[in-house]
C-alpha cells in the first residue's frame, strides 16, 4: 500500500466514513465537522508520505549513482598512480595532457629532453613545432592516433619521434581520458649516420687528393716529361711521396676497423711499457734528429709488465712520440716519462713536449677521425688526423683513457692511463 497511493487513499476514505457514520449515531451534530477535519487530517498524512516516499525513491538511486561515481573516481585515481609509476619506471620519454592540452605528467627520461616543463603547462607552451602541435590538436578534438617526427631546438636539438596514444577503458578498467604521447629520440641514430657518411666522404677525399696528383705526374711523364730524364726523377720522387701517403692511410684506415672489431676482445698477453717505449724510441731517433728535436725517455723497470697488446700498445706510443716530434717545432724537447699524479688502479705514460701547443678550442676534437688542429701547415699535410682516433680506441680496448693537456706556446702533454696488472699471489 505504501508503493501504491490510490488503494491508500481508497483505504483512508473509507476509514474516515465508517469513523463518521459512527460518530452520526451518537453525537450528530458534531460528527460531519468532525468527518471533514480527519479527512483533511488523512490527506495531510498522506501527501506528506507520498512527498517523503517519491524523495526517498529519488534519493536512494542518486546515492548509489554518487557513491559509484567515488568508487570508479577512487579506481581511476588508482589506475592513475599506477600508470604513473609504469610511466616513471620506463625508459621512454612519455607525457599526458588532459583534453585542455595541459600537462598531466611527465616521466624522468621526458623532463630530460624538456627540463623546463611544468606540470600544468600548456602543450603549446613546452613544444613549438606547428606539425606536432596540430598532431596534439586532432587528438583533443578528433580522438586522432598520431606518429609523427619533429625537431626541437632548444635547450638543444633534437630529432624526435612522437607517438600520439589514448589507451580505452576496454584495454585499461578505470582509465582516465588524459592522452599519452609517447617520445623517441632519433638524434643519436641520425647522427651516427652523420658521422658514418662524413667518414665516407672524409676517406674518399684523403684518398682521392694523393692519387689525383699521381695520375697528374703520370700524364706528365707520359707528356712534355717523357724523355726528360731528370723531370722524370723528380716527377717518380713525388708519386713515391703521394703513394706513401695513400698507404699511411689506407693502413691507419685498416688499423681502425681492426680496432672497431677487436675492441670486446678481452687482452690475455703480457707486455713491457719500457721495452716497447725504449725501442719505439731509438727507432724514432731519425726522425728526432731530421726534426732537429730532442728525444728522451725515462720509464722504471718495476711498473714495466702490463696487460697489453703488445703490436696495439707500440702502435699508440709510436703515434703519440711521433706527433710530438712532428709538431712541437724545432729546438723542442721531447720527455717521455711516468706521470707523478696518483691514480688508484691505473699508471700513466706521459708524452711532453715544450713546442707550439694546441689552442683549447681544439682539444675536444682532436680525437675525431680526420680532425686537425691546423690544416695549413706543410706537416699537417703530411698527417692522416687518424692517429689520435686510433690511440683512443687502442685505449678504449685496454680499458685506459687519454688526458690531453696543452696551452698554446708553452707545449703539450699527452698521457695514455692504463690499468695496472692485479698481482696474482
Ligand atoms: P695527424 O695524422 O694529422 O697527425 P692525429 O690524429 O695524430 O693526426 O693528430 C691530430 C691533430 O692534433 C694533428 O693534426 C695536430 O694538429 C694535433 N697534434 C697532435 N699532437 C700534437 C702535439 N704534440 N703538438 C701540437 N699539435 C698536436
Amino acid at each position: 500500500m505504501k508503493e501504491n497511493p490510490a488503494a491508500f487513499v481508497l483505504f483512508s476514505c473509507i476509514l474516515t466514513f465508517l469513523i463518521g457514520m459512527f460518530a452520526m449515531l451518537d453525537y450528530p451534530l458534531w460528527s460531519f465537522p468532525v468527518t471533514v477535519v480527519m479527512s483533511c487530517l488523512i490527506f495531510y498524512m498522506y501527501q506528506n508520505s507520498t512527498r517523503v516516499l517519491r524523495q526517498h525513491q529519488v534519493t536512494e538511486p542518486k546515492q548509489d549513482a554518487i557513491k559509484q561515481e567515488i568508487q570508479e573516481t577512487y579506481n581511476t585515481k588508482i589506475t592513475y598512480q599506477v600508470v604513473k609509476g609504469l610511466l616513471n619506471i620506463l625508459p621512454s620519454p612519455y607525457i599526458l595532457i588532459d583534453r585542455n592540452g595541459r600537462l598531466t605528467f611527465i616521466n624522468a627520461e621526458a623532463k630530460s629532453i624538456v627540463p623546463d616543463s611544468q606540470i600544468g603547462s600548456h602543450i603549446s607552451n613546452v613544444f613549438r613545432s606547428p606539425v606536432f602541435l596540430s598532431a596534439v590538436e586532432n587528438a583533443i578534438h578528433k580522438d586522432k592516433e598520431k606518429t609523427l617526427s619533429f625537431e626541437i631546438e632548444t635547450p638543444q636539438f633534437r630529432q624526435l619521434k612522437a607517438h600520439i596514444f589514448f589507451i580505452s577503458s576496454s584495454k585499461i578498467p578505470n582509465s582516465f581520458n588524459d592522452i599519452f604521447i609517447q617520445f623517441t629520440d632519433e638524434s643519436t641514430h641520425i647522427r651516427s649516420e652523420k658521422v658514418r657518411t662524413d667518414f665516407v666522404a672524409n676517406a674518399s677525399h684523403e684518398l682521392r687528393t694523393p692519387l689525383t696528383s699521381i695520375m697528374g705526374y703520370i700524364e706528365t711523364l707520359q707528356g712534355h716529361a717523357k724523355k726528360d730524364v731528370k723531370m722524370q726523377r723528380v716527377f717518380l720522387d713525388l708519386m713515391n711521396k703521394q703513394a706513401g701517403k695513400m698507404e699511411r692511410l689506407i693502413s691507419d684506415l685498416m688499423s681502425l676497423s681492426r680496432l672497431e672489431i677487436d675492441e670486446l676482445k678481452p687482452i690475455s698477453s703480457t707486455c713491457s711499457v719500457k721495452d716497447i717505449i725504449e725501442e719505439l724510441v731509438n727507432s724514432l731517433k731519425p726522425l728526432s734528429i731530421d726534426n732537429n728535436v730532442s728525444l728522451s725517455f725515462k720509464i722504471p723497470k718495476n711498473l714495466s709488465s702490463l696487460l697489453g697488446d703488445p703490436s696495439q700498445l707500440r702502435q699508440l706510443f709510436s703515434n703519440l712520440i711521433e706527433n710530438a716530434i712532428k709538431y712541437s717545432g724545432k729546438k723542442s724537447k721531447v720527455n717521455i716519462y711516468i706521470s707523478k699524479e696518483k691514480h688508484k688502479d691505473m699508471f700513466g705514460v706521459v708524452v711532453e713536449d715544450n713546442g707550439h701547443g694546441i689552442a683549447p678550442e681544439h682539444l675536444s676534437r682532436l680525437t675525431e677521425r680526420f680532425y686537425r688542429a691546423n690544416s695549413n701547415t706543410e706537416i699537417e699535410k703530411e698527417g692522416t688526423g687518424l692517429g689520435l682516433s686510433i690511440v683512443k680506441h687502442i685505449l678504449i680496448r685496454h680499458r685506459g683513457k687519454l688526458q690531453i693537456d696543452s696551452k698554446l706556446g708553452k707545449g703539450s702533454k699527452f698521457i695514455a692511463w692504463l690499468p695496472k696488472m692485479k698481482k696474482t699471489s
